[in-house]
């Protein structure tokens, strides 16, 4: 059952002017599958009241022993502004969680998980990549990232210290960059990144367009194990 419970902000770090990373602390923290979203509302209410206007954001963490839950938000429209402008260090925000079914396979411990990102979209991967630590299994994971330019990438660091060169294949589309592959994901660069591409699990996150993109050529080529994070 989903837990209503405020939580303290810790800590904000500023990735980009667009692109905040939050650290929250839960008066209630409950577990929680690596790959769930949350809904933040800045008012203060509890579990009886009615639940008021939020927004939807994966938790970008897993379950932890210091019981705190990373956000990584993008300001896009009317309520992320507001979260920039009003979220600091030491607020306090009403989170209810968890939920979602973009989670790792539960049946299969052995075959490849395949991520591609786009942009913001990289976020529910973070908590992949710390579930799949704990279990042992982080060789499994391929992350295909792509962004406009090698600034959007939202800790580089932490993914590079993570996942080795096989595992993390970065793409930028909007710039030259000799760190990157200079061109958008191809359906080619999904697949040859599994070592058994039949039986792996595609996890597709970014906009509606590059969601749908993907999903379509995957299934194109008859591959069973697709799944997808709509975020609009
Ligand atoms: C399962 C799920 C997980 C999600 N996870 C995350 C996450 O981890 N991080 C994250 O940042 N978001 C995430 N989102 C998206 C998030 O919930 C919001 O929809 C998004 O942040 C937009 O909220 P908003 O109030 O800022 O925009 P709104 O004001 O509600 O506007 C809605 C949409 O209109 C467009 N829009 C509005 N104003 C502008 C503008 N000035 N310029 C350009 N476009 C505009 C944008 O496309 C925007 O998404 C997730 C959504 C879902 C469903």
């Amino acid at each position: 059952m989903a837990v209503v419970t405020q939580a303290e902000i810790l800590s904000v770090i500023e990735h980009t002017a667009e692109i905040r990373e939050y650290i929250l602390k839960p008066d209630k923290y409950r577990r929680f599958e690596a790959g769930m979203f949350l809904q933040l509302s800045l008012e203060e209410v509890d579990s009886s009241d009615y639940w008021p206007e939020s927004r939807t954001f994966s938790l970008a963490s897993y379950y932890n022993e210091e019981k705190v839950i990373r956000l990584v938000i993008k300001k896009v429209g009317r309520y992320t502004t507001r979260i920039f402008n009003e979220v600091k260090q030491g607020s306090e925000v009403t989170i209810k969680y968890a939920y979602g079914d973009f989670i790792l396979p539960v049946f299969d411990q052995k075959n490849d998980i395949v991520c591609l990102a786009g942009g913001t979209g990289v976020t529910p991967f973070f908590s992949f990549i710390e579930a799949l630590e704990e279990q042992n299994e982080l060789d499994r994971l391929k992350l295909l990232y792509s962004a406009k330019k090698y600034e959007d990438f939202i800790r580089l660091d932490y993914l590079k210290e993570k996942l080795n060169n096989d595992q993390l294949l970065l793409f930028t589309t909007q710039e030259e960059n000799k760190e990157t592959i200079n061109r958008r994901i191809s359906k080619e660069d999904v697949v040859n990144s599994a070592s058994n591409y039949q039986d792996a699990h595609y996890y597709i996150c970014g906009t509606t367009d590059f969601n749908l993109d993907f999903k379509e050529k995957l299934e194109a080529e008859n591959l069973k194990n697709i799944y997808l994070d709509q975020w609009e």
